[in-house]
């Protein structure tokens, strides 16, 4: 007998989970407490410019992962987009991730990539011969004048914490290169859907199978009416927070728009703590095959979520891990549940991860349910920070 399913959130785990299953004709329920689809890779065409804005901040699609390229692939036509970011320090505009532009253009040298790395080498701290934060990492690899201009303030802004708190896999995002490769990402397929992520989404969950019912909250009385639940909220939430909120950073837009262009390219990250916004994205720049008169920007801030705030990082620092602990236990006792997603597991995820782990779930659902096992509470692993 086919099951009943239902499903919190329609951004891509849910969409991704459903599909798979309707496809496989299951009856597939999927409810959303916002009044749209497609989580915070959301977009929306600007009222008076027409430009396509991340209504949730830029999202840009990267991945090695070519199932999960054909899937978006088969549901958009995906364009060609290269990543490429600009910082603005102490006056001057670099190029990002650091290459070997912006080392002859920080150090006013003109060296070859050899030569570059050399230099670098000899920047960085060799006492240092096991970072384990974000500081370390930094003054092990660039050294300190890198360091100070390009990845200390901003991730003061970023993560209200001091890198020397931080973990060095957050650096670790970010590559430095010897030659003048500014591309952001190291990944082999990168693109933006051509008419952007809703319609992508859209198409994820057009089918007969799914039902998707938009301004309504999750009740736990809901789980009764179905054989399985597939949940991407909080996993806080799902628990009433009865160890407290798990701790996120949550970003504030400023928007702005204008005739003409502002900055000249999408992504113009702002490294000092003097200027108390992160980045200015602007976001006809995503869509750069398209052409716009007018413009719209958004100006970035990051800083704690509070409890009616829209949560994006989540911080994943000692004291937020054992406080995850206590909720993943907690899970692991509910039946007939699975904990999906970005916010389902706590983890900070990449649009193409989201999408693997998703398609890995709705497989080891149908594999439990051919089996007769039970579906465990969480596919992924849970407890590793960062
Ligand atoms: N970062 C930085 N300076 C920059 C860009 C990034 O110090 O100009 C740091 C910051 O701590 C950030 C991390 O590198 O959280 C990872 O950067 P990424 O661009 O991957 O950030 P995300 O995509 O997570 O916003």
């Amino acid at each position: 007998m086919k099951k009943n399913i239902l499903i919190v959130g329609a951004g891509f785990s849910g969409a991704v989970i459903g599909r798979l299953l309707a496809e496989e004709n299951y009856k597939v329920t999927i409810i959303d407490s916002r009044n749209h689809i497609a989580g915070n890779c959301y977009s929306a065409r600007h009222k008076e410019t027409n430009v396509l804005v991340h209504t949730y901040g830029p999202h840009i699609f990267h991945t090695d992962n070519e199932t999960v390229w054909n899937f978006v692939n088969k549901h958009t036509n995906m364009m060609p987009y290269v990543n490429r970011v600009k910082a603005t320090v102490n006056g001057q505009v670099f190029s990002l991730p650091i290459n070997l532009h912006t080392i002859n253009q920080f150090f006013k040298k003109t060296c070859s990539p050899q030569e570059a790395k050399a230099l670098i080498e000899s920047k960085g701290d060799h006492t240092i011969t096991e970072p384990t934060s974000f500081e370390q990492q930094a003054l092990r690899f660039v050294g300190k004048e890198l360091y100070e201009a390009f990845f200390k303030g901003y991730t003061i802004k970023q993560w209200g914490l001091d890198p020397s708190e931080l973990p060095a896999s957050i650096l670790k995002r970010l590559p430095v290169r010897f030659n003048y490769d500014d591309n952001y990402f190291n990944h082999k397929f990168q693109g933006m859907p051509e008419e952007g992520y809703t319609p992508l989404v859209e198409s994820i969950l057009n089918h007969p199978n799914i039902t998707v019912k938009l301004n309504t909250q999750f009740e736990k009385s809901d789980k009764q009416k179905y054989d399985h639940l597939f949940y991407s909220g909080p996993l806080d939430a799902y628990f009433d927070y009865q160890f407290g909120h798990l701790a996120y950073r949550t970003l504030d837009f400023e928007e702005f728009s204008q005739q003409g262009d502002y900055q000249g390219t999408a992504v113009m990250n702002y490294c000092e703590t003097s200027v108390p916004y992160t980045r200015i994205t602007e976001h006809k720049y995503f869509a750069p095959w398209e052409s716009h008169e007018g413009t719209v920007c958004y100006k970035e801030y990051s800083r704690l979520c509070g409890e009616n705030d829209i949560p994006y990082y989540p911080i994943r620092l000692v004291g937020e891990m054992t406080q995850l602990e206590k909720y993943v236990a907690l899970a692991k006792n509910e039946p007939a549940i699975t904990f999906v997603g970005r916010l389902g597991t706590y983890r900070y995820l990449d649009m193409d991860v989201t999408i693997a782990e998703a398609m890995q779930t709705a497989q080891l659902f149908l594999d439990a349910v051919a089996n007769a096992t039970p579906m465990p509470a969480f596919t992924c692993e849970t407890g590793q920070a960062h």
